[in-house]
């Protein structure tokens, strides 16, 4: 006869293959689909089975029923939000989702508390639950700020770093408390678990705070790390092995991501945590000159006589929902002889990958797509840039002293001869920053949403 929990854990074992082979398929855009339901079924089969676990019935169905009214509950939530969500809204509900996780996980280490592990497993989740706890407030402000209810920029005050470590300390020396005497009561009716809580998660509140809206693509990936590893603590102390390898894995990834986040803005992961980012406003005047606009038929004229067209696309696009329009421009250009290019920068829109993720959705292929670092030698060669939707990654201020966005590399869009900057008004980017570049001698702005302005610039080059 097979054992049940042999049964569970071969089935453990599988499921942790399949996530490695779907986070391996996730690394390329064309498998990347195929790569997330591959995951997405391991996952299934591992919660799927734990249902199997035979302590799961020791008090009758009464477990069995609060499972399965909390998945329903969550599952229906979450599925709800999923299909609803705005492409552009995509990382409120990454930061919250994530967030969500790292609440599991502080969860699952205080029931394991509660129910009394050995020290070695306790501190296991003494550990995971402080991460857990930190990253789902934490990641409950990053939502916050992304989703507008929350001013963007960073909040200082006076004593700020003091204060966080002094938080800090009073989480890990209730944490230390718990280990030692795990039943203490110094408040009314509670261990030192709630306290530890408390302070955990006001950590995470309060570490949030100074960090302004310009770098949440970095605290995102941050937390989402954190995440994986509290879940990752929490396998060993529930000696879960789906939660070890899951938690490994995505803690793995998201540390990956952070740091290529954090080189794609040209900053230190203790300078995007500590450095307050953006709270300072630049002087006023920084920037001289007229902006000069053009109509989307001459834009046409200038696109039809060019050899090489660079397309850089930014947030904009994303809320015009432009990419397929974006796509016949390009179809256009290229039946003209044009040779078209995409610069993609890696923090272009509102999530890892945004601008990818549209223009693949768009049928636009993948060798079309570059990279800052390759095609930024390519602008000077270049007859025009469209810029459609972009501001802060093409921003030149991000090289002058003095700028909030100083040291952030930028798609160098400013050194072809012709840019064209498709956009709606003067409005700013994500950063507020006023742009360099829309005064530029050899740049034309092109006013209006940009699915409609990139539709007419299509009509006007099929006259042409
Ligand atoms: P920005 O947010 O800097 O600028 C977008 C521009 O698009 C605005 O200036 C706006 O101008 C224009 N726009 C908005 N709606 C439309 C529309 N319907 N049609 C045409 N234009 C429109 O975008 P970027 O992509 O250049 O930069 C991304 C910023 O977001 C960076 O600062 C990055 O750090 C940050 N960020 C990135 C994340 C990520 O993971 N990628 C996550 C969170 C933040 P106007 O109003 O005049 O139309």
């Amino acid at each position: 006869m097979v054992d049940v929990n042999d049964a569970i854990e071969a089935v453990y074992v599988v499921t942790a293959a399949f996530f490695i082979l779907g986070l391996h398929r996730m690394s390329h855009p064309t498998t990347a689909r195929s790569g997330i339901v591959w995951a997405g079924c391991a996952m299934f089969a591992a919660v799927a089975i734990t249902f199997l676990t035979p302590e799961l019935f020791a008090n009758g169905f009464t477990n069995l029923g609060l499972m399965g009214l909390g998945i329903a509950l969550g599952g229906g939530l979450g599925y709800l939000a999923a299909v609803r969500v705005a492409m552009t809204d995509m990382p409120q509900m990454v930061a919250i989702y994530n967030g969500m996780g790292g609440g599991a996980a502080a969860a699952i280490a205080a029931i394991a508390l509660l129910a009394g592990v050995g020290t070695g497993e306790a501190s296991l989740a003494v550990t995971g639950g402080l991460i857990g706890a930190v990253s789902f407030a934490g990641s409950l402000i990053a939502f916050l700020k992304l989703q507008g209810w929350m001013r963007q920029k960073p909040i200082t005050y006076p004593g700020q770093q003091p204060t966080n470590l002094l938080v800090l300390a009073l989480a890990l020396a209730f944490g230390v408390l718990l280990l030692w005497r795990p039943l203490a009561l110094p408040f009314p009716g509670g261990s030192y678990l709630p306290a530890f809580f408390l302070f955990a998660l006001g950590f995470g509140f309060l570490m949030t705070l100074p960090i302004g809206g310009a770098d949440m693509p970095v605290v995102i990936s941050m937390y989402n790390a954190l995440t994986g590893l509290a879940v990752g603590l929490d396998g060993f102390a529930l000696t879960n092995y789906a939660m070890v390898v899951g938690g490994v894995i995505v803690g793995a990834a998201g540390t990956l991501l952070t740091v290529v986040m954090a080189r794609a803005m040209n900053r230190s992961i203790s300078n995007v945590l500590f450095g307050a980012f953006g709270a300072t406003e630049e002087a006023s005047g920084a920037v001289q000159g007229t902006m000069k606009s053009i109509d989307a038929e001459d834009a046409a004229v200038l696109l039809a006589y060019a050899n090489k067209v660079v397309i850089a696309p930014g947030y904009g696009m994303a809320v015009a929902q432009a990419q397929h329009k974006v796509k016949e421009l390009m179809d256009q250009l290229e039946a003209k002889g044009v040779q078209v290019k995409f610069a993609i920068h890696p923090v272009a829109g509102r999530m890892p990958g945004h601008m990818n993720v549209l223009l693949a959705e768009a049928g636009v292929p993948y060798d079309h797509l570059n990279d800052r670092d390759e095609i930024n030698p390519e602008f000077a060669s270049s007859d025009v840039v469209v810029v459609i939707g972009a501001n802060d990654v093409v921003n030149p201020a991000a090289r002058r002293q003095g700028s909030p966005l100083y040291g952030m590399p930028i798609l160098d869009v400013d050194a072809a001869k012709n840019v064209l900057v498709l956009k709606r008004g003067q409005g700013r980017g994500f950063a507020g920053v006023e742009n360099d570049l829309f005064y530029n001698e050899n740049a034309r702005m092109v006013y209006g949403d940009a699915q409609e302005t990139v539709g007419k610039i299509v009509q006007a080059l099929k006259k042409l």
